[in-house]
């Protein structure tokens, strides 16, 4: 593999390090940095976060791979993992609307209409429109074709009943990416279909639902007799599994692939060298020691599988069951890093925010909890094992 850049890359590069020492300090100047901002913009950061959005939005820096006449850059991929890099590199804040960006734009762009694509990918870019994914059912996660949410047919639309679960930022959003049965007589994966669903029609009530970390960014979504018009159904009617695994695809592919871990590494490291443990300082005791450089090596792992992912897309392929790899190890890089916190911490790790004494703000002991969440949200790690196993080395169906 030839990891050198051309010279169109480093001008995009230079240009992209140019407008974010300009504009990140006047950013930080309205909203100084805080921890929350790494972890998914709880309610704490997400103004901060979405005004960090809007900024990147005016310079022409969200959805860059986009192609142009959609509001985008028609970025290559090497440039998207630039900016991915210099994000990272130069300690950026995320933006918003991430089930808009990751699964809503891409769904669109390959099974949406002309019309959708027009009307809808514009105000995702610019987060004047928030979304949220309407998949898991109280019955229905791993098993996601058990769902039993019905959209029935009715004029030029549809009536829609059911309940959602575990719906992230359903109470911030505007519209719903949803999956609703629409034959409950077809075997089950025949039956489903994708529709976009307005978050302010009458009949939909979100509940939220407090998590283990004491944030509550996910919801209960009923919808109870929803009308949703045909001409926000996405892809075919009934053929909706076909929609949802794509997404499923792109949305593995993004979790694993978009990653703050480089500056997570560097939180650690730097924990290391100020926190002792028995006696001397963290970064100079041997277990600590091997427990970084298995990160590091984790990480850069990551990374490197992360420029297969890359190639599949420089080769105009779609992300495939390689996704589930790139999770996966996300997973439980990001797991171990939180763990290896702990160890240098020792019993301060558990010190919660607002506690006297907790290490730099009580950041540690929220990582330890917040970091279990990758080993369920957009597939639990035993369904990616799975995937794994009979999708890319062939084993029989477990
Ligand atoms: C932070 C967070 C955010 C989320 N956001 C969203 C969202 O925005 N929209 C949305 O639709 N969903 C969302 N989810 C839901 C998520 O997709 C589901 O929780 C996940 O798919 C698992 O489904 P489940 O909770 O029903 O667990 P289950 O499917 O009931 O699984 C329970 C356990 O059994 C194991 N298991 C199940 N089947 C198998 C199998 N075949 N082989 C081996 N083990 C198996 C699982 O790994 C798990 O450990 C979110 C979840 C989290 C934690």
């Amino acid at each position: 593999m030839d990891f050198s850049y051309t010279p169109q890359e480093e001008a995009f590069r230079a240009e992209l390090r140019a407008w974010l020492v300009a504009e990140l300090p006047a950013h930080r100047a309205e909203w100084p940095a805080t921890d929350d901002e790494f972890t998914l913009h709880p309610d704490k950061s997400f103004d901060a976060c979405l005004a960090w959005h809007r900024r990147l939005w005016r310079g022409g820096w969200v959805g860059i791979a986009w192609l142009r006449e959609y509001g985008g850059r028609g970025a290559t991929p090497v440039e998207q993992m630039i900016f991915n890099e210099e994000m990272v590199r130069a300690g950026a804040p995320p933006g918003v609307n991430t089930i808009g960006l990751m699964l809503v734009g891409p769904a669109l762009l390959e099974w949406g209409t002309e019309a959708q694509r027009r009307r809808f990918l514009p105000p995702i870019l610019s987060a004047a429109e928030i979304w949220c994914q309407g998949f898991s059912e109280p019955g229905a996660g791993s098993d996601l074709a058990a769902l039993q949410t019905r959209a029935v047919s009715e004029g030029d639309g549809f009536r829609v009943t059911g309940q959602k679960v575990w719906t992230s930022n359903a109470h911030r959003s505007q519209w719903c990416l949803l999956l609703a049965r629409t034959d409950p007589a077809a075997p089950r994966h025949a039956g489903i279909s994708c529709l976009l669903v307005d978050m302010r029609s009458p009949g939909i009530t979100t509940r939220p639902l407090v998590q283990i970390t004491g944030d509550a960014e996910f919801n209960e979504v009923f919808l109870d007799d929803v009308r949703v018009p045909r001409e926000h159904l996405v892809g075919p009617l009934h053929g909706g599994w076909k929609v949802a695994v794509s997404i499923l695809m792109y949305e593995r592919a993004g979790i694993g692939h978009v990653t703050g871990l480089p500056h997570y590494l560097r939180l650690l490291i730097d924990l290391a060298r100020r926190h002792p443990r028995e006696g001397r300082p963290g970064a100079s005791h041997p277990a600590v020691r091997q427990a970084l450089a298995q990160c590091w090596i984790e990480a850069e792992a990551l990374r490197l599988t992360g420029l297969r992912a890359v190639t599949r897309q420089l080769r105009g392929e779609p992300p495939g069951p390689e996704g589930s790899v790139l999770k996966l190890s996300f997973t439980e890089t990001y797991q171990r890093m939180a763990q290896t916190a702990a160890e240098v911490l020792g019993l301060h790790g558990q010190l919660w925010r607002g506690t006297p004494h907790a290490p730099d703000g009580g950041r540690w002991a929220f990582q330890a909890l917040f970091a279990r969440r990758f080993g369920i949200a957009g597939g639990t790690s035993e369904i990616q094992r799975n995937i794994i196993g009979e999708r890319l080395l062939g084993l029989p169906k477990g």
